[in-house]
């Protein structure tokens, strides 16, 4: 077969962008070694179930039981590295929060990453008929001394907050809102922000994507630049130990066989396109038609410049999380993996609030008894294994902002993820130069669901029409 892209990561980002192309008309072939157990049965209802199966969660208790540690990753050796990471499925919900920090500040081209995320959750939830994927819950973020009281109140004029998106609440309306809120001196509260229920959000995503005609494959398979030698990254997702060694030496083993091996036609194929095409888009409509073509380089952005396992591709993008930074095209890319670890807890009574809560991480809510609670931020770790320590952080965290849910909540799982970050805190995309046809589409940071559809969009407009990437996300600042 051959498509337009082979897309190697099926999270946020390769879903996002695997759909921009889909609604081009493009072929695409999704891969992720993932995607069985996200059609099968998601990694957080395994932990439940689990848990309930030996244990009555219903207990109430002080301080919170651990019921069940098991999880996926328990028995994962310590490996750096890619194996680590295709095992790796979403944390159970996430939050879209535009406000960031101590400051409140308004996150990058909020309101485009915000419509165009809201807009992908109402689609996904007409397609699925399933109303549990997201919740328009708001934000609440309560300031917790008067500094933060300062600092929030300030976020009002300080930053161009679109109209109705914020508001400032005194304490009682702030407990009003929230009953089991400790001590506060006011919130903000953010209208705007929703709380997604990601791995359904994602498995959803994945069943909409193979409806609208992509070919999802689990098996991760090699791909070589057509005239090119192959790069074995089967091996890596098929949780073989491999060494950051065998990782370069792959690495400079493709690049002296690029550099000899070109062929005249693949030389013109990889010359720097130069482009004179208007800004980029931003709007999650607009994406993939907006923009003037005008290449300097002879090929077609449909002409195959890889085979991908027995396919012929034009393009591969790799949004493959914390994996991407084993792709040896992209060494060089300051990129950075941040650990972090989420808990779940079910109340013993029904909970008097639905609305997130944004402080020293955050507290989410799923139907009348669940609490998601986190997440911790540890840097240079490369595992996906939930420790003791972070559950421990995480429960101080929760009982100092809702002390009245002490001794009446059981915890139902634990999980730990990697996130990819950046210097700038954005997202990276595009094509090395030196590899021209083979994007990255990563470092989504702690913002994946804000992000990921509105780049997405600018990611297809640049591979579609050539569009220039903007400066402070295309990778080739790096290089
Ligand atoms: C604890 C925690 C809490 C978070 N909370 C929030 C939040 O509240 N709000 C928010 O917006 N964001 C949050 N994030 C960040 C968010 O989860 C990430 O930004 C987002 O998941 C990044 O998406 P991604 O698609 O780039 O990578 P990932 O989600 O890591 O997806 C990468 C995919 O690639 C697959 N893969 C790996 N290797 C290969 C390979 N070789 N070939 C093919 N596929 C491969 C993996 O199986 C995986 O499915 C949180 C992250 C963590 C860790």
């Amino acid at each position: 077969m051959t498509y337009f892209a082979a897309v190697y990561g099926a999270g946020l980002a390769g879903c996002a962008i695997a759909n921009k192309l889909l609604d081009a008309g493009k072929s695409v072939l999704l891969i992720d070694p993932s995607l069985e157990i996200n059609q099968d049965m998601t990694y957080r209802s395994q932990v439940a179930d689990s848990s309930r199966s030996g244990h009555a969660s219903s207990h109430i208790v002080d301080p919170v039981p651990v019921l069940s540690t098991s999880t996926a990753s328990d028995t994962e050796p310590d490996n750096p590295g890619l194996s680590a990471s295709v095992r790796q499925t979403a944390t159970p919900a996430a939050l879209v929060n535009p406000a960031m920090g101590r400051y409140a500040k308004l996150s990058w081209e909020a309101e485009a990453c915000y419509h165009a995320v809201l807009n992908r959750a109402h689609e996904l939830t007409r397609f699925s008929g399933s109303e549990n994927l997201f919740a328009e819950t708001g934000v609440l973020r309560p300031a917790i001394n008067t500094d933060l009281a300062e600092n929030f109140r300030g976020a009002l004029d300080a930053h161009d907050w679109p109209e109705g998106w914020i508001t400032w609440i005194d304490a009682d309306a702030a407990a009003s809102r929230v009953p089991y809120l400790g001590k506060q001196h006011g919130a903000l509260l953010l209208n705007k922000g929703f709380t997604v229920y990601l791995d359904r959000y994602l498995k959803t995503y994945h069943r909409y994507l193979e409806h609208k005609g992509a070919e999802l494959q689990k098996e991760v398979v090699s791909y070589r630049r057509l005239s090119g030698h192959i790069a074995d990254i089967s091996e890596q997702a098929n949780n073989k130990k491999v060494t950051k060694r065998e990782l370069l030496d792959d690495n400079d083993r493709w690049k002296s066989a690029a550099g000899s091996a070109h062929t005249s036609s693949d030389s013109v194929r990889d010359s720097h396109a130069t482009y004179s095409s208007p800004a980029h888009t931003s709007s999650d409509s607009d994406s993939g038609k907006a923009g003037k073509i005008t290449r300097s380089d002879n090929a077609s952005s449909d002409t195959p410049r890889f085979q991908v396992g027995e396919h012929l591709v034009a393009h591969i993008i790799v949004a493959a999380g914390s994996a991407t930074l084993d792709f040896p095209e992209f060494e060089g890319v300051p990129l950075h993996r941040v650990k972090g670890q989420t808990a779940t807890f079910e109340a013993d009574h029904d909970l008097p609030w639905d609305t997130a809560i944004s402080a020293m991480g955050y507290i989410l809510r799923e139907g009348k008894r669940g609490i998601i609670a986190g997440s911790t931020y540890e840097h240079n770790q490369n595992n996906t294994i939930p420790t003791e320590q972070a559950y421990q952080q995480i429960i101080h965290k929760l009982f100092s902002i809702v002390p009245e849910l002490s001794g009446r909540i059981v915890k139902t799982g634990q999980w730990a993820g990697i996130r990819v970050t950046t210097p700038n805190k954005l997202p990276v995309i595009g094509a090395p130069a030196a590899h021209l046809g083979f994007h990255m589409y990563t470092a989504l940071g702690s913002k994946g669901l804000l992000f990921s559809e509105h780049v997405a969009g600018i990611l297809a407009g640049h591979i579609l029409h050539d569009i220039p990437l903007p400066h402070d996300l295309d990778v080739n600042r790096f290089l």
